[in-house]
């Protein structure tokens, strides 16, 4: 029997994700439009529960913001193309840097944030790798908790609805494919099928690179909205761009605290890391040793851990003892006790880390005003491409995903006056019902778990579309994943029952993750150089930066296609600055 939608909302905008993206949208969308004195009905659905997941949560380090008189804007600014080796889209990262410093005052000011102060009551802003000042705000190591919480209890006061635990699993254009109608989700309690109307969606599910062995996001995090903008025929630009944290804990393999991260804090204030033999080895990868970039910093680790340098499980040491054990307690309370709960002594002894796969620089192509190619679909934070290039710096994320969130909200407020509900397309609903039901569909036979197809997606990316690249592996690499593609479409549902199937998310979890792993391959083959995040053991120099061009991929029925579009240095050339002091 065909399956069918069991429940059908309208409302005028919807958003897909609660992180510091998709809340910050709610706020000013809804701000807007009580400003305008014209009422929008604003629906954040999550597959989680609001204000309880996604990445913004888990902020620890912090917010880089120029507050202080001796940084700047064009500082901030130079610091992140800098870091992100010459690729950001100069508008999007001028954006980011100006308006993170509206975005500071309002999460203080009117959300009501608290921020760690200095005596003098200034804002403490601390050291943050890669960056030429100290300008990361923070509430202790546990940034993201503060935030977000301010932001939930926001939204919870305001009437926009909510649809928690309800999970995307398809954008719906219109009949004639020209613009979006409307978002297919599942609610998880009950395994209905929602189909939600809007006039505009915001995507903004957070990215996640998941797929791989070692990672730091949360579990909710697995790349559908990056999956769903490529089936939308979406360009997704970077996406070879996946950047990895030089210090995730290692804890051994049954624990899920493995690959949780320890904080970028802990290398900028001073800590070392040390080889199996307890050597400092950052020196010979870069004179600015642990306080590198982390895409300096991970190869360097992934390469003393390949000459067979490591520690009992298979990593490397962190150790921060030489700063003094009760500096380290106070300033990293929140490290400590986690290393503390793995049986690590942070203050005093040497704890074990790993790389860890962290943020993806990679996503959406998109617009200032956080439009994409499809007319009423709108993009921001981790979803989205552009802002930071060939690599983040720490604390650039969250300024991301909060600076960004607030202008697709109001944009979205502003772009709305005009434009109608669309229907969905029939046919489009009914083949993304189809696909989301293929595991009942098969045989009992092709039951079984899913654990070894993750297993084998994990060794894939780790091996081969990891940390070091070649063509050879990057080639073998696609024909894994087509293959984990294959068996997850043959694969069949041991339980027919859909309320809070969790084989069945995970099962939707795997496809999401393999169809991106399968873009981020193509990318990471395309690019014939090694640059920011991405390094290619075949090509190891950087190219011409004057000539920089972004990888641009997108899905069409003959497959993957990929296209190399220049960068437009719209206010600075490589050699050049935007400081007069450097001038
Ligand atoms: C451990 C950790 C520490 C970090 N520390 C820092 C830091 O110190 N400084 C910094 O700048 N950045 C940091 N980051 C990065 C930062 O968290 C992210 O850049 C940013 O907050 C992402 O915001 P977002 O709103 O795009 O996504 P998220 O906050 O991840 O939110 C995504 C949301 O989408 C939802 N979702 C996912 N899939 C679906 C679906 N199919 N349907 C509906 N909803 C869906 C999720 O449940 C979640 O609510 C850290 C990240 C991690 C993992």
């Amino acid at each position: 029997m065909a399956a069918k939608v069991q429940r059908t909302l309208d409302t005028d905008v919807l958003i897909l994700g609660s992180g510091g993206a998709g809340l910050f949208a709610a706020l000013h969308a809804h701000q807007a439009a009580s400003r305008a004195a014209s009422p929008l009905s604003i629906t954040v659905a999550v597959k989680g529960l609001l204000g309880k997941c996604g990445c913004t949560r888990m902020v620890q380090g912090g917010y880089n913001v120029a507050l202080a008189k001796e940084d700047s804007v064009e500082r901030h600014f130079m610091d992140t193309i800098e870091g992100g080796k010459w690729l950001p889209d100069q508008e999007l990262a001028w954006k980011l840097v100006t308006l993170a410093v509206e975005r500071i005052h309002e999460l203080e000011n009117e959300l009501g944030c608290f921020f760690d102060r200095n005596p003098d009551g200034t804002v403490h802003q601390k050291a943050f790798a890669g960056q030429t000042f100290d300008r990361t705000v923070h509430k202790g190591d546990l940034t993201g908790i503060e935030i977000i919480n301010r932001l939930a209890e926001q939204v919870w006061a305001r009437s926009i609805q909510r649809l928690e635990e309800h999970r995307a699993v398809e954008l719906i254009k219109n009949a004639s494919g020209d613009a979006i109608a409307g978002v297919l989700l599942i609610d998880m309690r009950t395994g209905e099928y929602v189909f939600v109307r809007a006039r505009a969606v915001l995507l903004a599910t957070g990215g996640g690179p998941t797929m791989y062995k070692y990672h730091t996001p949360s579990g909710d995090k697995s790349c559908d909205g990056l999956a769903m903008a490529l089936r939308a025929g979406l360009p997704l630009r970077d996406m070879e761009m996946v950047q990895f944290h030089p210090t995730g804990l290692l804890a051994g393999a049954h624990t899920r605290m493995t690959g949780t991260v320890l904080e970028e804090g802990l290398r900028g204030s001073g800590g070392f890391l040390l080889n199996g033999k307890n050597e400092r080895f950052m020196a010979a990868y870069d004179p600015r040793g642990e306080r590198a970039t982390r895409d300096i910093v991970s190869r360097a680790m992934f390469s003393e851990m390949r000459k067979g340098n490591t520690t009992p499980h298979g990593g490397l040491y962190i150790s921060m003892a030489h700063l003094g054990p009760e500096r380290v307690r106070r300033e990293f309370k929140g490290m400590v006790e986690r290393c503390a709960d793995c049986g690590f002594d942070l203050a005093g002894g040497l704890v074990e880390v790993v790389p860890t796969a962290h943020y993806m620089m990679g996503g959406v192509e998109f617009g200032a005003d956080c439009a994409t190619e499809l007319p009423g679909l709108f993009v921001a934070g981790e979803d989205s491409g552009g802002v930071h290039g060939a690599n983040r710096l720490g604390g650039n994320g969250v300024a991301n995903s909060t600076v960004f969130g607030a202008v697709a909200g109001d944009s979205i407020a502003a772009w709305l006056p005009g434009r109608e509900h669309r229907d969905p397309d029939p046919a489009a609903l009914e083949a993304a019902l189809e696909a989301c039901e293929r595991p009942f569909r098969k045989p009992a036979g092709g039951g079984g778990s899913l654990e070894p197809v993750r297993e084998k997606l994990y060794d894939t990316m780790w091996e081969r579309v990891g940390i070091i690249r070649d063509a050879s592996g990057l080639r073998a690499a696609q024909g894994e994943l087509a293959a984990l593609d294959a068996e997850l479409d043959a694969h069949a549902m041991p339980d027919s029952s859909r309320a809070f199937n969790l084989t069945w998310h995970d099962w939707m979890n795997l496809k999401s993750l393999v169809g991106v792993s399968r873009a981020i391959t193509a990318a990471a083959l395309a690019r014939e150089e090694s640059r920011g995040a991405h390094f290619r053991s075949d090509f190891p120099q950087t190219g011409s930066l004057e000539s920089s061009a972004f990888t641009s991929v997108r899905a069409s029925p003959a497959g993957l296609e990929l296209v190399m579009k220049p960068v437009a240095f719209t206010r600075v050339r490589p050699g050049e600055t935007l400081l007069e002091d450097a001038a």
